[in-house]
């Protein structure tokens, strides 16, 4: 079913970009790349040439002037390198684009420059700065995948970061004007191949247009043979000639002839969204559909932040997998997401705290589980790296028996307040309800409220965690509840200092507001919530066992460390049989059991009938208690989905996170 994922690459960080830096008289210092033996721009005056062959050539000017779509106009280009190319046509978009046009970039690049090369490059063009400097604060680790950008309130980048050819074939979105660079063909014959043309040509909008610098005759050759139509104009400077064309009919996209029924819906409206729910799923999916000018009500029966999102701390955490698996490459994302995500959202961090999380080796078996991941994932030490446990009692700060790895990029989050803050965002309405059931309309979908009223909206987003699947729509997705309940130690005067999250079995988190923070409890199926005292000893002797003389350490300040001493709190998070997130458009689990029944006697023989869902609802649930790392990234996966725009994440994660995994896995198996 996902078959797919295994033809990801590796979960890897890259090489980084191998640059001199060359002046000559009068131009501007500019980076050459000692790998490719080649300019990343004209010396003399790379921004005039940037203008003149993508920007220009593919009629930026006049298409934003005119652009009045819902969706954001999609630029693709090969070989992000410096930026400039993105910087300019971002300039270009605000000089000409409506205010309610918004614009989206997917680049890809498989040597990213460092953060302080980078900027050096940008820093040749003055007028450039405030642009270049949103997009240097939120360069990302130099870790394969897609990482998102927010370049401004109407600006996005998504820079897929991995080789073209690997990363167009995983790319889920559309282009309508490609700029197609990436170093001269003869120094670069490894991406100008006829498997780079088909891609472009499956991930284009009808008339779609491109722009290079080249004339080689392999690009002439591969552009035509994959359906665009190519003409010769006059190049920049001393190049006599360059290329510009466009597609009329973009090829097929054939990924999923092996899985239809994760095909996507047709796109519909979405002037008026209810999300229902107002936990850290429903409500950054607010928030993110309401930073696309989307009007969002958002709807819960309790306020935002009351279940499983209800703590005053939470951890920002991940565990990966020994071995790669989709799995664990969607919580990477998440986590290096939501990072970005709160960085841009809370600059002073009053609702968070980037300060690492340690995962400590405990047993033998855990030891030998993180020994392999590091063998199997050789990426940047900002992103996960091993420590002894000299090391991570010094980054703790406080003596600890164990090793471990160290995510430096992961902290604590106030969940509560983040919740509130979302819900207070502008073009969200908070309205305090139960929501008891749903119809389609011709319009769109009318909201059942307990009271008896009723509430339309274009679309629907489901976020109520352990009730997402009370509605007659999403009843047939599995989800399970599972207790969890974390213990509050008031701490003394001169306790000692937590420098780190802490996990282990459970986890613990530097001191807040005067009041330490650890657990929790994991109860399948359990769905009281009341606070027991057998919760805290099992939270205390958790913590013990981790911590033995930080534990010490406290009673000696006088910290009453008994379960009767302990404030609590009780929730119930939602799980997926295979724990990893639903987030994407609620399958007709009716129409499924029809149209691929035949699965169960031959799940070789795949019908051809995409997959049918409940037009215009959607799901973000099955966060487990890792919400703060998947919630985000899945929310905005949601809103690209419905406001039509390119996709966050590579298709076969895109795939994993289907809410409809389970169902079609059931009727392969003959459930
Ligand atoms: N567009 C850039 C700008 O505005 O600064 C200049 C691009 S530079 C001429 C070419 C870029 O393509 C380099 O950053 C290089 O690392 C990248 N590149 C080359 N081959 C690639 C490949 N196969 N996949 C992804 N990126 C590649």
């Amino acid at each position: 079913m996902t078959a797919a994922a295994d033809a990801l690459p590796p979960l890897s960080g890259l090489e980084s970009a191998r640059l001199e830096w060359h002046r000559e008289d009068g131009g501007e210092e500019a980076p050459h790349s000692t790998t490719f033996e080649d300019v990343y721009f004209s010396r003399h005056d790379g921004r005039a040439e940037t203008e003149h062959v993508f920007i220009a050539a593919n009629r930026l000017p006049e298409r934003f002037a005119g652009w009045q779509e819902a969706r954001p106009f999609v630029i693709g280009e090969t070989g992000f390198g410096t930026g400039l190319n993105m910087l300019c046509a971002w300039a270009c978009f605000d000089a000409h684009a409506p205010p309610a046009a918004r614009l989206h970039l997917v680049s890809t690049e498989k040597f990213p420059l460092r953060r302080d090369d980078l900027a050096r490059a940008l820093s040749a063009w003055p007028d450039l700065a405030d642009r270049a400097a949103r997009l240097v604060a939120q360069w990302p680790e130099a870790v394969a995948g897609v990482h998102r950008l927010w370049l401004d309130a109407r600006v996005t980048l998504d820079l897929h970061l991995g080789d073209t050819l690997e990363r167009l074939a995983l790319l889920d979105g559309r282009v309508d004007a490609w700029f197609l660079d990436g170093f001269a063909p003869a120094k670069n014959p490894e991406m100008w191949r006829p498997e780079l043309f088909a891609a472009m040509a499956a991930r284009s909008r009808p008339g779609a247009t491109l722009a290079t610098f080249t004339c080689a005759g392999v690009v002439k050759r591969g552009l035509a043979a994959a359906g665009f139509r190519w003409r010769k104009v006059p190049g920049f400077g001393r190049k006599r000639e360059m290329l510009a064309g466009e597609i009329a009919e973009p090829a097929e996209d054939r990924r999923r002839e092996r899985t239809p029924w994760f095909s996507p819906p047709a796109p519909r409206r979405a002037r008026h969204v209810a999300v229902i729910g107002a936990g850290i799923a429903g409500a950054s999916t607010a928030a993110a559909l309401a930073r696309r000018g989307v009007t969002v009500t958002l709807i819960d029966r309790e306020g935002p932040g009351s279940g499983g999102s209800g703590n005053a701390q939470g951890a920002l955490y991940v565990k990966l997998a020994a071995d790669t698996n989709p799995q664990s490459r969607v919580y990477l994302a998440g986590l290096l997401h939501s990072r970005r995500w709160l960085e841009a959202l809370d600059p002073d961090r009053e609702l968070w705290a980037p300060c690492g999380v340690l995962q400590l080796a405990t047993s033998e078996k855990e030891q030998a589980r993180q020994a392999r991941f590091l063998a199997h994932h050789p990426l940047p030490e900002g992103v996960v790296r091993g420590v002894a446990a000299d090391e991570a009692s010094r980054l703790a700060g406080t003596p600890i028996a164990h090793g471990g790895l160290e995510y430096p990029q992961a902290g604590w989050v106030r969940p509560a307040a983040l919740c509130a803050r979302l819900a207070a965002m502008p073009g969200i309405q908070l309205r305090r309800a139960e929501v008891v059931g749903m119809s389609p309309t011709d319009e769109g979908w009318s909201l059942a409220l307990a009271d008896g009223e009723r509430l339309a909206a274009d679309q629907v987003v489901v976020a109520t965690a352990t009730l997402a699947n009370r509605f007659a729509q999403t009843a047939r997705l599995p989800l399970q509840p599972v207790r969890g309940q974390v213990s509050r130690l008031a701490l003394p005067r001169g306790a000692p200092e937590l420098e780190r999250v802490i996990c282990a079995g459970g986890y613990v988190s530097p001191a807040l507001d005067g009041g330490l923070t650890f657990g929790a409890t994991f109860a399948p199926r359990e769905t009281d919530t009341d606070i027991r005292e057998a919760d805290h000893a099992a939270n205390l002797a958790e913590l013990t066992a981790t911590l033995p003389a930080f534990v010490a350490a406290l009673r000696e300040t006088g910290a009453k460390l008994e379960p009767g001493h302990l404030e609590g709190r009780v929730a119930l998070r939602a799980a997926s049989p295979d724990k990893s997130p639903y987030a994407g458009p609620v399958p007709d689990a009716e129409a499924w059991q029809a149209d691929y029944a035949a699965l169960a006697r031959d799940a070789t023989r795949v019908p051809e009938t995409p997959g049918r869902h409940h037009a215009g609802l959607w799901i973000s649930a099955a966060h487990g208690s890792r919400g703060l790392a998947s919630a985000p990234l899945c929310a905005e996966l949601l809103a690209s989905q419905i406001c039509n725009e390119p996709l966050p994440l590579e298709q076969p994660l895109v795939d994993h996170l289907h809410p409809g995994r389970r169902l079609i896995r059931d009727l392969i198996r003959g459930k």
